[in-house]
């Protein structure tokens, strides 16, 4: 969600307005899950607010899309939430999707490397808590390579330091790790680059490990260890299988919100009877 502001009885907002009387018109601006989250947690609170929803495109769901791909309709964006917290199952459930939530039938996924399906091995965002896992993904060279972890001075990152996730995992376990495991799974979830991703953004658990003690692998079992997550359970994410865009369109209008496409609020020029900020 972008821009959205609450104004309160007699307030006076940034453009210098007085509120005199009860909010009635808010615009959400975006239409993504967040947006449509936002308008319904607003219709829950506050039933006597108009609620708009500006989206610049000219569909709403933001990274939730489907596609086809070899003639199957699959989504493209995110396709799962986790069910292991309630937000996200009580949203979709508020929304009307509870009958349409499925569960997947495993957790284990593969990976299609050096010539066929190899089983993924458990990690944390692609950094293994045990380096012989790595065997049926990397070659032997990459191994021995990624066995130095062990071996190599404990990794420690000063309060102010960064470092992209692929330059520490690299300079640990070495290229064929990033390139098989850690790019693949990061690209999935942040739609970016291993290497142009800050290690304190994008796996800051693990970051809080390196203080001097722990090799990598070491501070992603420890991360592992304490979060319960050695073994996942297929229950703890869901899945609408009426697919992507479908849910932030029914999040939206099930609490009555107008959704407007094609449309990207400028900032006011000058004094309006109304804020987006
Ligand atoms: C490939 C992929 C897989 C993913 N898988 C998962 C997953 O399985 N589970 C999970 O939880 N997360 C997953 N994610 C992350 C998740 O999709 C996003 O975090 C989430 O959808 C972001 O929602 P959002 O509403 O914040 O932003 P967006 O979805 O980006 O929506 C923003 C919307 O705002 C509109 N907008 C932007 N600027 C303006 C403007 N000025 N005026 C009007 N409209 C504007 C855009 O057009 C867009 O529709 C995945 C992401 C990707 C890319």
């Amino acid at each position: 969600m972008r821009g959205f502001r609450r104004l309160a009885t007699n307030t006076r907002c940034k453009c210098g307005h007085v509120n005199s009387r009860s909010p009635q018109h808010v615009v959400v601006v975006g239409g993504g899950v967040a947006g449509a989250a936002a308008a319904h947690r607003l219709r829950m609170l506050r039933p006597d607010l108009a609620v708009t929803v500006l989206e610049g495109s000219s569909r709403i769901g933001g990274k939730l899309a489907v596609a086809e791909v070899g003639g199957v309709v699959t989504d493209v964006g995110a396709e799962a939430i986790l069910a292991r917290r309630p937000e996200g199952v009580d949203l979709a459930r508020a929304s009307g999707l509870d009958g349409d939530l499925v569960h997947p039938a495993t957790t284990s996924a593969s990976l299609w490397t050096r010539g066929s399906m190899r089983p993924l091995p458990r990690s944390l965002m692609g950094v293994p808590p045990d380096v012989r896992s790595l065997a049926a993904v990397v070659s032997r060279a990459g191994l021995a390579r990624a066995a130095l972890d062990g071996v190599l001075p404990p990794r420690a990152l000063a309060p102010d330091e960064d470092v992209s996730v692929g330059a520490l995992v690299e300079e640990r376990l070495g290229r064929e790790v990033v390139d098989r495991l850690v790019e693949p799974m990061l690209g999935g979830v942040y739609a970016g680059h291993a290497r142009e991703l800050s290690a304190r953004a994008a796996v800051p658990q693990l970051v809080a490990k390196l203080d001097g003690r722990h090799s990598l692998t070491g501070a992603a079992a420890a991360v592992m260890l304490a979060s319960g997550r050695e073994r996942s359970d297929p229950r703890e994410m869901a899945s609408a299988t009426a697919g992507g865009p479908v849910f932030a369109g029914l999040v939206g209008a099930s609490v009555g919100s107008r959704v407007r496409h094609s449309l990207r609020p400028a900032s006011p020029s000058r004094p309006a009877p109304w804020c987006v900020a």
